[in-house]
């Protein structure tokens, strides 16, 4: 993989006409040990968030040695990055064939569920491997409430009565339990921890089982960019958010058992920035070459403003327009789709032209991993940054008026 000391390096070496993603490994190294550092149990790193060999990789370098996976697919790209990670198998709902391979052939002990067939399904599995149950750990999703940009408590999850008759059905089998939840990706309000830790509270008290441990999942607020005409909204930073995260942990009493979390998007969002390059400038409407289908999924849902810088082309040397000034303007993605336009406006310097370049950074969580071959489009090629993306601080998070200067 080339190296460049930033993304602007990049652009103006190798003018990409493809997107060029920007891998940063000391950024990704660190989010991860900020995360190990602030969470006072076992960090599981969620897989689908960004399962990319180069991404495994350096979280096992630095030190991460648990992961949250999901699927045969997810298995073996976790072995592949470190043959004795530990994997936790946190699909509440899973194929007959793909629990035996997470127990035979991976050796997974730790498992979710949020239903009494699934109960049934896995106990198959270890009769039929003769696997004293004793070693296996079964969390029980419990359902959550909350405002998360991605919510998933609709989809998976028992109801807390439900959560309380699975633990005592597993307990009873012989299994060890625990109880975990996922709150949904990207919260948005610091409440949210607090409320799952009550229903878990609740869970467990009717329940009166011993319990083996408490996940409490994924949901981390990655840092991203913020809309120059909309009124910021106030989260506490993460931090913060840890610190309260720790303290209800205390006040909930679950300081004294083995806890796990499942962090995807606030480890690996800052990881990547990508380069991506204007292919025609029609108005106030750029067409670039990379999309919905490609990596901007994330940004078509309109919950997640994106932050870019702009990388002008040396090469135009006529421009139109004030350069002092920043404009938004309306981004059609690469395919022939017409629901391939990004649902926010890039804010960018009123001269930005076809041929120059944007980079649009965090897009590391859910952004490779989404990613399609719909019309032939598939965005691979990857350079090393070392510098972390920066926002620049004009109209925060969008292409400032000082990187006209430059
Ligand atoms: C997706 C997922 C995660 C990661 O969520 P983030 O919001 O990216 O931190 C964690 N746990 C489960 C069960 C998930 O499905």
């Amino acid at each position: 993989m080339q190296s460049f000391s930033t993304a602007k390096d990049a652009a103006l070496t190798l003018r990409p006409d493809a997107p060029v993603y920007c891998f940063r490994p000391d950024v990704l190294a660190a989010d991860a040990k900020a995360f190990v550092t602030a969470f006072p149990g076992e960090t599981a790193y969620a897989v689908k968030t960004n399962g990319e060999p180069m991404v495994l990789e350096t979280l096992a370098k630095a030190g991460i040695s648990t992961f949250d996976v999901a699927s045969p697919g997810e298995f073996a790209a976790v072995k592949a990055a470190k043959s004795d990670a530990e994997m936790l198998y946190m699909h509440p709902v899973k194929a007959q064939s793909d629990i035996r391979l997470a127990l035979e052939t991976y050796g997974i002990r730790v498992l979710s569920l949020d239903h009494e067939d699934e109960v049934a399904k896995i106990l198959r599995i270890v009769r039929a491997l003769d696997i004293d149950p004793g070693t296996v750990t079964l969390f029980v999703r419990i359902q959550t409430k909350g405002h998360a940009a991605y919510e998933l408590s609709r989809k998976f999850g028992a109801a807390p009565a439900h959560a309380v008759e699975l633990l005592q059905r597993c307990h009873k089998i012989g299994f060890k339990v625990g109880i975990c939840f996922h709150v949904g990706s990207q919260i948005e309000d610091p409440d949210t921890y607090e409320r799952a830790l009550a229903s878990a509270d609740w869970v467990r008290n009717r329940a009166d089982v011993p319990l083996a441990g408490l996940d409490v999942g994924g949901g981390f607020p990655a840092e991203y960019g913020h809309d120059p005409r909309r009124k910021k909204k106030e989260m506490p930073g993460f931090p913060e958010i840890m610190t309260r995260l720790n303290a209800d942990i205390g006040e909930w009493g679950f300081g004294d058992m083995p806890l796990v979390a499942e962090p995807g998007r606030v480890i690996v969002a800052r990881a990547f920035s990508l380069i991506v390059r204007v292919l025609l400038r029609k108005g106030r409407r750029l067409y670039i070459n990379d999309g919905i289908w490609a990596s901007l999924s994330d940004s078509w849902t309109g919950k997640i403003t994106l932050p870019a810088r702009f990388i002008p082309d040396p090469a135009r040397v006529t421009r139109n327009g004030d350069p002092t000034k920043i404009g938004a303007f309306k981004v059609c993605g690469a395919t022939c789709d017409s629901v391939d336009i990004l649902s926010r406006p890039f804010w960018l310097p009123e001269t930005v032209d076809t041929g120059d370049w944007i980079e649009i950074g965090h897009i590391g969580a859910y952004s490779l991993s989404l990613r399609t071959r719909f019309n032939g489009f598939y965005p691979d090629t990857f350079v090393e940054v070392a510098s972390p993306f920066d926002a620049g601080d004009k109209a925060e998070g969008y292409a400032s008026l000082e990187t006209m200067a430059d």
